[in-house]
């Protein structure tokens, strides 16, 4: 007999390795450089690393954030992301078991996971991860829940009113608000969730989009312009939305039917 708890310290441990190969994708996409070639290096003096210095989270911990040989700073943000992989493989785990739909769910969310941070980090939404999301998302919706006319529907919904929004801001105001990153983001985000769920991840960004300007402005830590990038908010939104908010639509659409 396995015990219980074995199943959810794998969930764990596997998703920080993932997490691993998730800041190989963060750190190379936005500099075009390949991910299957070279192993993983030092940032700042190239040199290798062994395999005692790619553990996950504990090496960043037991050399304390610096490298062995140059002694450069390694950001704190590697761990955050192995843990944020574990923990979102525990989740996916504990929400979904170990079924098809909760694959695809982790999936989503580690692709939500390096979009998050790419766009903090340059502000950019790489499309090597928004344009296969979105024959992904919609793929898997052709076997599994949403289904393919939701997801047909959110990836048009999702992208059309993004990109209406990016069109009228930039008539108006005559510079760019929103970036096309943002429209394929959520296009994506449409195809694996359908059409409620990517309107309620427009509702859970653009709230907590207006807390953290609020906040900003108030705090007088500079104006919007420099707040942080949409797609953040939107990887976010879309988390929640994934994670819990099939219960919220279907409470919101039972009033009309
Ligand atoms: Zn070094």
């Amino acid at each position: 007999m396995i015990p219980a708890w074995i199943a959810p310290l794998f969930a764990l441990l596997f998703g920080a390795c993932v997490g691993s190969f998730l800041n190989v994708c963060i750190y190379r996409l936005p500099r075009g450089e390949s991910l299957a070639w070279p192993g993983s290096r030092c940032t700042s003096c190239g040199r290798a690393l062994s395999w005692y210095e790619n553990i996950p989270i504990l090496s960043w911990v037991t050399l304390r954030g610096r490298c062995r040989t140059c002694r450069a700073p390694v950001s704190v943000m590697y761990p955050i992301v192995e843990a944020v992989t574990a923990l979102t493989f525990l989740g996916g785990y504990l929400l979904y078991g170990l079924t098809p739909l909760g694959l695809v769910r982790v999936l989503f969310a580690c692709a939500l996971i390096v979009l998050f941070v790419t766009d903090l980090q340059h502000k950019i939404l790489p499309n090597a991860i928004t344009l296969p999301g979105i024959v992904v998302g919609f793929v898997c919706s052709l076997f599994l829940p949403p289904g393919w006319r939701d997801s047909l529907i959110g990836l048009a919904v999702g992208g059309g009113v993004l990109y209406a929004i990016a069109e009228g801001y930039y008539r108006i105001r005559g510079q760019e608000g929103l970036g096309m990153g943002d429209v394929k983001l959520l296009a994506m985000i449409g195809a694996f969730l359908g059409w409620k769920l990517v309107l309620l991840t427009l509702v859970f960004a653009s709230f907590s989009g207006s807390i953290v300007g609020v906040a900003m402005i108030a705090s007088k830590r500079g104006d919007l312009k420099y707040a942080l990038p949409f797609g953040t908010f939107l990887a976010i939104g879309a988390a929640l939305s994934a994670a819990w908010g099939t219960p919220i639509v279907d409470w919101y659409f039972g009033f009309y039917q």
